[in-house]
């Protein structure tokens, strides 16, 4: 039998047919979670005028220590209406600006104020509570980088510099079709021998979390003429996601029904476990994933395979999942044969994060996988890992 792909070799199979998505400008309340295809750059100074990082009242430091009259109030928004002369004070809001003349801001609860006057006791600092104009970001300076996506702080970044629009890669399209004439949906009643399907929320779950746009089909019946019809209709969309029907059984009908529909198979079956007969392949522009039925195995496949796709179709510069290091709190067998992802829950210990495999690790035991927040990786090899082990793991 020939010599499976390895993960890391699966996953450069599939980035390498991706072809980038072209970018469209989107409003910046609606661009929570797009990646950036051009530098978000400011359009103002931030501040765009040095303002008074306090309440309190502005002066010349060298007036202090001393006793000044108040002889205006500025607000934010409202800028005085002349420049302050030697010897004077203006009462000053958090974020109102510092008039001309002025080098300091002493806050109120360090000058004592009567009769129209403040009494400051100690000797204030050039600069003291101004932030300068453009201390934060200089206009025309890259706020966020391309290839970023955005989140909070990304989105206030370039509001704060002035952008209502930024231009982010489209969203990638992904249909998903469970296969199965087994399953039916929630709320329907279960014939002996039928399931609840699970794969289209899980995988809508996972993929709209990577940045898709996804169109969930019912599921199609183990018959060729359900699996063109929602192929066909796959193969129109950026990605088309399939669950079942991809491992040798006698009922297992996706990869023929996508060769005939003129779909390219790049690879099939992966050592991974679990999740080997995951199947990729492209039709034109269209990426292709075949995921096997389990749903553990839909979730190892789409965490692995088509969600670095769906990074990469929006230009993340990084796509694949992050590894972080962690210390494996059980035993764990490995296998001869395949890379494993063991499904666990994490904590953090004294000086490592500590991850406690699950029980329950057959690929069907999707009840069992809600209590894990993490893959745990276990390359394959003899024997076992022991206790306390380094690993890596990747968040889910
Ligand atoms: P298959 O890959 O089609 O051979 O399916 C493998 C196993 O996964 C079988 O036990 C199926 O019943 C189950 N399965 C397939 N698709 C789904 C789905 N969408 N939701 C839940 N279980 C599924
Ligand atoms: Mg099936």
């Amino acid at each position: 039998m020939a010599v499976l792909l390895s993960i890391d070799e699966a996953q450069r199979a599939v980035l390498a047919r991706v072809r980038p998505l072209p970018a469209e400008r989107v409003a910046l309340g609606s661009a929570a979670g797009r990646v950036l295809a051009a530098a978000g750059r400011a359009v103002v100074d931030l501040p765009p005028f040095p303002s008074s990082a306090m309440d309190g009242f502005a002066l010349r430091s060298a007036d202090t220590p001393g006793s000044l009259p108040v002889v205006a109030e500025i607000a934010a928004g409202r800028p005085a209406d002349r420049p302050l002369e030697p010897g004077e004070a203006m009462a000053i809001s958090t974020g109102a600006v510092v008039p001309d003349g002025a080098d300091a801001v002493v806050p109120l609860e360090q000058a004592a104020e009567h009769d129209g006057r403040i009494t400051v006791e100690q000797g204030v600092k050039a600069g003291a509570h101004v932030r300068p104009r453009g201390g934060d970001v200089a206009a025309g300076a890259v706020v966020v980088p391309l290839a970023q996506r955005l989140g909070p702080p990304q989105i206030g970044a370039l509001a704060a510099a002035g952008l209502g629009e930024v231009e982010c890669a489209r969203r990638p399209l992904v249909v998903v079709l469970a296969t199965g004439t087994e399953l039916r949906s929630a709320g329907e009643e279960l014939s002996y021998g039928e399931i609840y399907e699970s794969n289209g929320p899980l995988l809508a779950a996972s993929l709209r979390r990577a940045g898709a746009e996804v169109e969930l089909l019912p599921s199609a019946r183990d018959d060729e003429a359900a699996h063109r019809a929602g192929i066909e209709r796959g193969l129109e969309a950026d990605v088309l996601v399939t669950s079942g029907g991809v491992s040798v059984g006698a009922h297992d009908l996706v990869r023929g029904v996508g060769a005939e529909l003129g779909v390219e198979e790049v690879f099939w079956r992966v050592a991974v476990k679990p999740g080997k007969p995951v199947w990729f392949g492209v039709r034109g522009r269209t990426l292709v994933f075949g995921l096997p039925g389990n749903p553990v195995s839909a979730l190892v496949g789409a965490e692995l395979f088509v969600a670095p796709a769906l990074r990469a179709l929006q230009g993340v510069a990084a796509p694949l999942p992050v590894l972080r290091p962690g210390r494996l709190l059980t035993a764990l067998r490995r296998s001869m044969a395949r890379d494993e992802l063991v499904r666990a829950r994490s904590r953090m210990g004294e000086d490592a994060v500590e991850l406690e495999p699950l029980s329950g690790q057959d690929s069907h035991m999707i009840a069992r996988a809600a209590a894990a927040d993490v893959l745990v990786l276990v390359p394959r090899g003899e024997g076992e890992l022991i206790a306390g082990s380094a690993v890596r793991y990747m968040q889910i």
